[in-house]
């Protein structure tokens, strides 16, 4: 069994757990976060299992460069462009679902 098998946003991306979608192309999904932190609080994830943002840049930097484009169209649509891009990296930084994603908060003005 990869680690893959037993991911719950590999399960959200094919379908085997409902999710509200925002977004999908061909490598890239996005939906929206169950706990929302922000009037708008998506989730963008590679459709390709990696663990977090930094394996994720080392692998595939054009697909990170996806993921903050994509962000970048969810803001402009829902907050004239503005948005706050999180990627919590790690168990002592809050990171729990280890399935790379891109928290993108926007939709309102954000405290600090
Ligand atoms: P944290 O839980 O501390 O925010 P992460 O950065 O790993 O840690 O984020 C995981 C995110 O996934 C959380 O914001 C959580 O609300 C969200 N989440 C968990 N399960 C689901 C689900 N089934 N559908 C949508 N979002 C989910």
């Amino acid at each position: 069994m990869s680690e893959a098998d037993d991911c719950l946003f590999c399960k959200i991306i094919a379908g085997q757990i409902p999710s509200s979608k925002v977004y999908e192309d061909d490598t890239t999904y996005a939906f929206n976060d169950i706990n929302p932190k922000a009037k708008v609080h998506v989730l963008i994830v590679p459709k390709r299992h990696y663990a977090n943002v930094a394996e994720l840049a080392a692998a595939d930097p054009a697909e990170l460069a996806h993921i903050v484009d994509i962000a970048q169209r969810i803001a402009d649509e829902r907050f004239h462009g503005a948005f706050r891009l999180v990627f919590n990296t790690g168990l002592d930084a809050g990171q729990t679902v280890f399935h790379v994603h891109a928290h993108v908060l926007t939709g309102e003005v954000l405290d600090e």
